[in-house]
């Protein structure tokens, strides 16, 4: 499952390169969103250039840098025990350097490097490219700090070094920043205003993928439905922009069509999708190019109209329900999936019971779900009292679980005595001698490995299922390839 925050990659160290020119080692580790771990490959590939070679050996490292996320409170806590375990190496190793990351050095700032004394280096998520500058001050002995957030930073002219990579499934960065406000949300503070990234940098790095062999990209953003470009800016800016700009300008159904086009046998993802920016035409593209996978990620957070309201999620129950109805219309067998928030402020058991009737209607594939976690400055915040006891907090997110195991269940079983294309990502975790990939709806299938290899589409028969991936048997290679 593709998920926004994958559990099994918190933590991780991008993978050694040996560059002979270059002499220092950059340890780097990541956590939280996709967008952090497609950002760790931005430094990565901006540090090569200033003699670093990447390296999983801490104890081996000159500079250490985490990159860090602040969605929730526990993503937080995670972090600050693993600058305790830097401090015990940086003990046996004084020249050893730390630098901050990403959403969490944004939003703490200098705080940092009062509060937590073993930081040299704090980094905001769109200063990266004063790297070679910050990292030139801690040599010569002094704390550096750049959080500046920018109005059009999008790193478009950085081709990110692919070292945690399958060789298959990649990446692609389109937008920065987030304009949405929901009042639970960190991300504004953190990544700043939205701007989009140049369509034309976008589709050179599609190209650049498919010569490398990748065969599926997943367009990446806080919120990709809100796409667009018009010659750089904020997307707030939009309305200063000159005839020509706005004539000319690239919305997101446009941006899918040319990158679907530009490589027609690669496939195409895109997560995130905001239920109040998804317009028909994305649907409607979705359903006129082969290669965009039939799957949304659609995150409701709560099915009251109430708590819709007082997130600031600017739709209601019965436009969301609406927007299901013209998925399923345009695309039947398209797959859809969930983000909740279970005891936001004031929830009461109804608000709950209709997130779970809401949950009924829809019968998600797939789900990510949370208990409410305050974050400080965001609007909630600053306005509701946490008032939901972490128990019934922790009992509602309990039965939300449990219902999208039920809805998982019942639409991996649709799947059954279907022959479906899949793309080969790699060996099943359980098994050697299965491969593992997904099919168009982005459910895992897992099958006997036989003659066919990592990167290969392949056609295959389901005939078994859990409430999460499809176990089928391969019946030929699929015409993609
Ligand atoms: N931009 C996307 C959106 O608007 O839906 C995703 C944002 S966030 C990186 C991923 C998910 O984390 C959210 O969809 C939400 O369910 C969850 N989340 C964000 N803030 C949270 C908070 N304060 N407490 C618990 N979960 C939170």
């Amino acid at each position: 499952m593709e998920k926004i925050i994958d559990e099994t990659l918190q933590g991780s160290t991008l993978a050694p390169t040996e560059k002979e020119s270059n002499s220092r080692k950059l340890y780097i580790e990541s956590y939280g969103c996709q967008m952090n771990f497609s950002d760790s490959e931005i430094v990565a590939s901006i540090l090569a250039k200033e003699g670093f070679n990447t390296t999983q050996e801490l104890t081996e490292a000159d500079l250490v840098l985490v990159n860090t996320c602040s969605i929730r409170e526990k993503a937080e806590q995670t972090v600050r025990k693993r600058l305790e375990k830097f401090n015990a190496v940086k003990k046996v190793n004084p020249s050893m350097k730390v630098g901050v990351l990403g959403c969490m050095a944004e939003r703490l700032k200098s705080k940092f490097l009062e509060e937590e004394k073993i930081v040299d280096m704090v980094v905001g998520p769109d200063a990266y490219k004063d790297l070679p500058n910050l990292v030139q001050e801690v040599d010569e002995g002094r704390n550096a700090v750049n959080v500046i957030l920018s109005k059009d930073e999008t790193y478009g002219d950085v081709a990110p070094v692919r070292l945690n990579s399958n060789g298959v499934t990649a990446f692609v960065s389109i937008t920065r920043g987030c304009d949405n406000m929901c009042t639970f949300c960190v991300v504004p503070f953190t990544r700043g205003r939205e701007r989009s990234r140049d369509p034309q940098s976008i589709i050179e790095e599609v190209n650049d993928l498919w010569e490398k062999g990748f065969k599926e990209v997943t367009l990446l953003g806080q919120n990709v439905d809100s796409y667009l470009w018009y010659g750089g800016g904020l997307k707030k800016d939009f309305e200063k922009a000159s005839d020509i700009q706005k004539a000319t300008s690239v919305n997101f159904a446009k941006l899918l069509e040319l990158v679907a086009l530009a490589q027609p046998k690669m496939r195409i993802r895109f997560s995130t999708s905001n239920p109040q920016d998804m317009t028909l035409d994305v649907i409607e593209t979705m359903a006129q190019h082969k290669n965009i996978c039939k799957y949304i990620h659609l995150p409701v957070q709560s099915g009251s109209n109430r708590i819709l309201k007082a997130m600031n999620r600017l739709h209601t129950r019965e436009e969301y329900f609406e927007l299901i109805d013209n998925i399923r219309k345009i695309i039947p067998d398209c797959a859809i999936s969930q983000d909740m928030i279970a005891g936001f402020p004031t929830e009461t058991e109804e608000d709950h019971q209709d997130t779970l009737s809401l949950m009924e209607y829809v019968k998600y594939d797939f789900g990510f779900m949370f208990a409410y976690s305050e974050r400080p400055g965001t609007l909630a915040a600053r306005k509701l009292k946490d008032d939901i006891p972490e128990e019934t907090k922790k009992r509602r997110l309990q039965e939300i679980i449990q219902l999208q195991q039920k809805h998982g269940l019942y639409r991996t079983q649709q799947h059954i005595g279907k022959i479906e294309e899949v793309l080969i990502e790699g060996s099943s975790k359980k098994s050697d001698a299965h491969w593992m990939g997904r099919n168009t709806q982005n459910t895992v299938v897992v099958f006997p490995k036989e003659k066919y290899k990592v990167g290969d589409f392949v056609n295959v028969k389901i005939n078994e299922c859990t409430s999460a991936t499809l176990i089928g048997e391969t019946v030929g290679q699929s015409d993609n390839n």
